[in-house]
């Protein structure tokens, strides 16, 4: 059976426990591959390559660092087919959807910074002929990176190529569910000939190797994305040592659609938003508030869509809906349907396992699964299931739709769907999430801030604030 290896000081290197985790295939729920069981002594070894390689890595020019990561981005996308075939065995994702959208998105991560570094530019200010500021934005050190499972390669080298184009060297961890790609990435990283310790990859669980990257003196910086309580756990470790934190959590994401809408698009893209990635995407839409006017056509409309979702084994090229990613997540995906029903809710379509035939069997798969008669008050409309689950419900007002859309604990993205523009830009001026979608979903540019409100997270990524974070900036103030 394949065993992945950590990449530490520029090897790849087998654990210190000499331990390894079960990683399992969730289209099949069989074990496929070993996982490293690393603990602090492996994160010891990783920060102190990295320390050792980052005066060297901060003293390239950006075009020196720009050409290795250029590098990296083109040997991402030549290996397509491979990346995209691993993250699906990995994730339980079509292997359609990898190829798309999660394996060219990693390497446009790399080609986005590698080439954003050239053109960033830090500020001066002028005092009249006397003095001038300006300011320095210099790399840090040793920054942390850790990752979830959901887009496992795309998030991880979200964090990893700005941290890397702006001169700082990385101690990451990626999910101990999904951590094939970013293991095939550290062969690539070789290939590529990044300098050993600039990047160093630890495998294994959030609270081994996780904790012991969060909790280190010599990782000033430490940039997270997953659960809204491990990031809460990491900022109770790393504020006290007054690190510099980016944190990307979770989302309970509202779809709001007024009755003057284009209902074609707002309803094909609904479905989209609310079951891509098995709806396992931190901006996915899971409470769909749908103006009284158009409510039951809506409804209708949606579901029979969603029954048509063919759910599949990954591999097959029609499959809409693939496997969620563990067995664990199955089940709690499942026991929030049941909180639905016991809390008034009805079932329209889905709320069950599939069992698909033959070697899939006994994978992990639920039918797309929509849910109306709940107030927006309740557990299942207040707390984050993350998977193919999404309630309707109706409104009347724009005022009692921005009370139903603003009275989660979360705040990360919305979208708002009407042709009255005026309306689409008060009602995004009210929302109170950090990425709202008007009459569109998930068009990304990589150049915008990126990020939640309230407990969806602290600090944007994306763009130039990626490269801000991962910079100090210092002022110096010159008598002329
Ligand atoms: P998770 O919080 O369980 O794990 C995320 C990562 O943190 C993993 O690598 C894990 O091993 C590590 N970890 C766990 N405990 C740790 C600890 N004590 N110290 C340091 N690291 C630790 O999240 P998940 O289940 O992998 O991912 C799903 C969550 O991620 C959902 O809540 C989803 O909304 C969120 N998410 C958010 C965004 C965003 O951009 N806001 C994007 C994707 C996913």
């Amino acid at each position: 059976m394949q065993k992945i290896q950590n990449y530490i000081n520029g090897e790849l290197v087998t654990p210190r426990s000499g331990d390894y985790i079960d990683n399992h295939n969730p289209a099949t729920g069989s074990v496929y591959s070993l996982i490293p069981d690393s603990d602090e002594r492996d994160v010891e070894i990783a920060v102190q390559a990295a320390k050792k390689a980052f005066p060297a890595w901060a003293a390239k020019s950006n075009e020196e660092r720009s050409n290795i990561l250029l590098k990296i981005a083109d040997l991402i996308t030549d290996n397509l087919d491979q990346l995209a075939a691993a993250e699906s065995m990995d994730n339980g994702k079509p292997v359609w959807l990898a190829k798309k959208v999660d394996i060219p998105r990693a390497a446009s991560n790399f080609h986005f910074f590698a080439t954003g570094i050239i053109h960033y530019a830090s500020e001066s200010h002028n005092m009249g002929s006397e003095y001038i500021n300006y300011t320095l934005r210099q790399p840090i050190g040793v920054a942390g990176c850790i990752s979830p499972w959901n887009l496992p390669l795309y998030l991880f080298t979200w964090k990893i190529a700005p941290a890397l184009a702006s001169g700082n060297c990385v101690v990451a961890k990626p999910s101990e569910v999904t951590p094939m790609t970013a293991y095939l990435l550290s062969e690539l990283c070789i290939k590529a000939g990044l300098p050993k310790g600039v990047l160093n990859i630890v495998h294994g669980y959030g609270y081994k190797v996780g904790a012991a990257i969060t909790s280190h003196k010599d990782v000033p910086l430490v940039s997270f994305t997953g659960g809204t309580k491990t990031g809460a756990e990491i900022a109770r470790v790393a504020a006290p040592m007054f690190k510099k934190l980016s944190l990307e959590l979770g989302g309970k994401n509202p779809n709001i659609i007024f009755e003057d809408c284009n209902f074609d698009d707002a309803l094909k893209t609904t479905v989209n938003s609310s079951f891509s990635n098995q709806g396992q995407i931190c901006l996915c839409g899971s409470r769909i508030y749908i103006q009284r006017p158009i409510y039951d056509k809506f409804k209708e409309a949606l579901v029979e869509r969603v029954k048509k979702l063919k759910v599949a084994a990954p591999k097959d090229p029609e499959v809409k809906i693939g496997a969620v990613v563990s067995e664990d997540h199955m089940n709690k995906v499942l026991s929030y349907i049941n909180l639905a029903q016991e809390e008034g809710g009805k079932v329209l379509c889905g709320g069950e396992r599939v069992v698909l035939d033959g070697e899939y069997k006994s994978g992990w798969y639920i039918a797309p699964t929509v849910i109306e008669g709940l107030d927006h008050t309740c557990r299942t409309n207040q707390e984050e299931i993350f998977g193919p689950v999404v309630t309707l419900q109706p409104f009347d007002a724009e005022e009692e739709v921005l009370e139903y859309a603003n009275s989660t604990a979360y705040g990360l993205s919305a979208t708002i769907w009407t042709q009255d523009l005026s309306k689409a830009h008060r009602v995004a001026a009210k929302v109170k999430s950090g990425i709202i979608w008007i009459n569109c979903w998930l068009v990304r540019d990589l150049r915008t801030p990126f990020g939640g409100m309230k407990q969806s997270g602290v600090g944007r990524e994306g763009g130039w604030e990626a490269l801000r974070f991962f910079t100090e900036p210092k002022n110096v103030c010159v008598k002329v």
